[in-house]
C-alpha cells in the first residue's frame, strides 16, 4: 500500500484527495504555486512544496516541479486530480518511471481515449454503442460532404484532441459545411495543436447522461450507475443529479452492465466515465474521461462508495472493495457548481471572500477550499464551491436544495448561488424535464 501520496492539484478537489488519504492514514504533500501559498490544501497537508508562479504551464503543469516535489518529501503515489496534468498520458508514464505510484489508469489508456477518434473505434470494439458519423478523421471537404449526406444534417464537426466543450461547431446545412470545417481545424491546431476533426450527427434533443466505473488490476470492474448532466451552458456543466430523471433501474443495470463489462475487457484500471448522450431512448457514446469527475460526489451520495479511496485502493494493486452486487442505490442527489461569476450572464468576479458560511443539515455536503478573507485567485478556473444535496426522493433533495441555497453565504464576490435557486422555482426542472439545449433557453428568457 502507498504512504505518502502528492496531490498534484488545488482548490476543492485537492481537499476531497486530502480528505481521503487521511481517513486512509495515508500522509499527505501539497504543491502550490506562489499565488496559492495561503490556501486550504496547503494549510492542511501534512507537507507543501511551492512548485512556481501563479500561471499554470509554470506550476500546475510542471512536470519537472511535480516530480521533483515528490522526490524531495518522498511521496510514493500522485494523484493528479481532475484537470491539469490528470488526462497527461506522458505524466502517467514519467511517474511510473520513478517508481511512483500513479493514481489513475496507465498512460496507453489515457492516450487511447484522450484523442475522440481512437477513443470512439475503441469503444465501438468493445461493445459501446456511438453517435453515427465519420470512420475516423475527415481529410477532405469532399469525404466531408459524402459523410454528412449520409448521416443527414444538421452534424457537429469536432476536433479529435478536444475538451473542455471547446473545439466543436455545427453545420445546419451544406452550404455552411467547408467553411465550418476550416474553422473548426484552425481552432483546433491553435487550441491543442492537432488538427485532426471528426464529424457526427448532431443530435438535437438529448441528454447528457454519464456512467461511473471503476476497475482493478485483477480483471474487476463495476459500474455506479449514472449522472445526468444535460444542464449545461456552452456545452460546460452547471448542475448533475442521480440517478437520471428519466433512466429507469432496468435500464442503468442493462447498460451499466455494458460499459463495465467493455472496460473489464479492455483492462481498464481506476475510475473512469463513460458519457452518453441519451435519445429516443438510445445511448450513444460521446466520449470517456480517464480521471475524477468534478461531479462525482453526486455518486457517493446515492451508493455510500468513496470513489477516491477506491481509486487509490486499484493504483497500489488492490482489489476493488465492492463487487457488482454490493453496489446498492438510495435516494437521490443533486450538485451545484457555485462559481464566482455573474448568475446570468456569467462575467468572472474574482476578489476577496469577506464572509463564509456554508450551509449544513442532514445529507448536505459542501466541497469548497473557501474561507473568510479568502482571495480567489484571477489565474484558475471559477468554480469555488459544488454544493450537494441527497434526499430519499427527488421531491425531497430539491426541497433540501433550496433551503441550502437560501442558507448559503459568499459574501465580497458575486456568484452564481442565484441561478440555482431560480433552477429551484423552475417547472421544467422541478419535472426533470431538460435536454441538453434547455439551459441556454431559460437564460435567454433571463436575460430579456
Ligand atoms: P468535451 O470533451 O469538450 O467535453 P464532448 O464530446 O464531451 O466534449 O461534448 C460536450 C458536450 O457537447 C456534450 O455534453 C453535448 O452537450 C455537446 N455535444 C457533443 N457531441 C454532440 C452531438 N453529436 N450532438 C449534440 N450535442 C453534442
Amino acid at each position: 500500500m502507498v504512504q505518502k501520496v502528492l496531490i498534484a492539484n488545488r482548490g476543492e478537489i485537492a481537499l476531497r484527495i486530502h480528505r481521503a488519504c487521511h481517513e486512509m492514514g495515508l500522509k499527505t504533500v501539497a504543491v502550490h504555486s506562489t499565488a496559492d501559498a495561503d490556501a486550504m490544501h496547503v494549510r492542511l497537508a501534512d507537507e507543501s512544496v511551492c512548485i512556481g508562479p501563479p500561471a499554470s504551464a509554470d506550476s500546475y503543469l510542471n512536470i519537472a516541479s511535480i516530480m521533483t516535489a515528490a522526490e524531495i518529501t518522498g511521496a510514493d503515489a500522485i494523484h493528479p486530480g481532475y484537470g491539469f496534468l490528470s488526462e497527461n498520458a506522458d505524466f502517467a508514464d514519467i511517474v511510473k518511471e520513478h517508481d511512483i505510484a500513479f493514481i489513475g489508469p496507465n498512460g496507453d489508456h489515457i492516450r487511447q481515449m484522450g484523442d475522440k477518434i481512437t477513443a470512439k473505434e475503441t469503444v465501438k470494439k468493445l461493445g459501446i454503442p456511438v453517435v453515427p458519423g465519420s470512420e475516423g478523421g475527415i481529410t477532405n471537404d469532399d469525404e466531408a460532404k459524402r459523410v454528412c449526406e449520409e448521416i443527414g444534417y444538421p452534424v457537429i464537426i469536432k476536433a479529435s484532441a478536444g475538451g473542455g466543450g471547446r473545439g466543436m461547431q455545427i453545420v445546419r446545412g451544406a452550404d455552411e459545411l467547408s467553411v465550418k470545417l476550416n474553422t473548426c481545424r484552425t481552432e483546433a491546431k491553435a487550441a491543442f495543436g492537432d488538427d485532426a476533426v471528426y464529424i457526427e450527427k448532431f443530435l438535437t434533443k438529448p441528454r447528457h447522461i454519464e456512467f461511473q466505473i471503476i476497475g482493478d488490476s485483477h480483471g474487476n470492474c463495476i459500474h455506479l450507475g449514472e449522472r445526468d448532466c444535460s444542464l449545461q451552458r456552452r456545452h460546460q456543466k452547471v448542475l448533475e443529479e442521480a440517478p437520471s430523471p428519466v433512466i429507469d433501474s432496468e435500464t442503468r443495470e442493462r447498460m451499466g452492465g455494458i460499459v463495465a463489462k467493455a472496460m473489464a475487457d479492455f483492462g481498464y484500471c481506476g475510475a473512469g466515465t463513460i458519457e452518453f448522450l441519451y435519445e429516443d431512448g438510445e445511448f450513444y457514446f460521446i466520449e470517456m474521461n480517464t480521471r475524477v469527475q468534478v461531479e462525482h460526489p453526486v455518486t457517493e451520495m446515492i451508493t455510500g462508495i468513496d470513489i477516491v479511496r477506491e481509486q487509490i485502493r486499484v493504483a497500489a494493486g488492490e482489489k476493488l472493495s465492492y463487487t457488482q452486487d454490493m453496489v446498492r442505490f438510495h435516494g437521490h442527489a443533486i450538485e451545484c457548481r457555485v462559481n464566482a461569476e455573474h448568475p446570468f450572464n456569467f462575467m468572472p468576479s474574482p476578489g476577496t471572500v469577506t464572509q463564509y458560511h456554508p450551509p449544513g443539515g442532514l445529507n448536505v455536503r459542501c466541497d469548497s477550499a473557501v474561507y473568510a478573507g479568502y482571495r480567489i485567485p484571477p489565474y484558475y478556473d471559477s468554480m469555488v464551491a459544488k454544493l450537494i444535496v441527497s434526499g430519499y426522493t427527488r421531491e425531497g433533495c430539491l426541497l433540501r436544495l433550496r433551503r441550502s441555497l437560501e442558507e448559503y453565504v459568499i459574501d465580497g464576490i458575486t456568484t452564481t448561488i442565484p441561478l440555482h435557486q431560480a433552477l429551484m422555482d423552475d417547472e421544467d426542472f422541478q419535472k426533470g424535464d431538460y435536454d441538453i439545449h434547455w439551459l441556454e433557453k431559460f437564460l435567454e428568457d433571463k436575460q430579456d
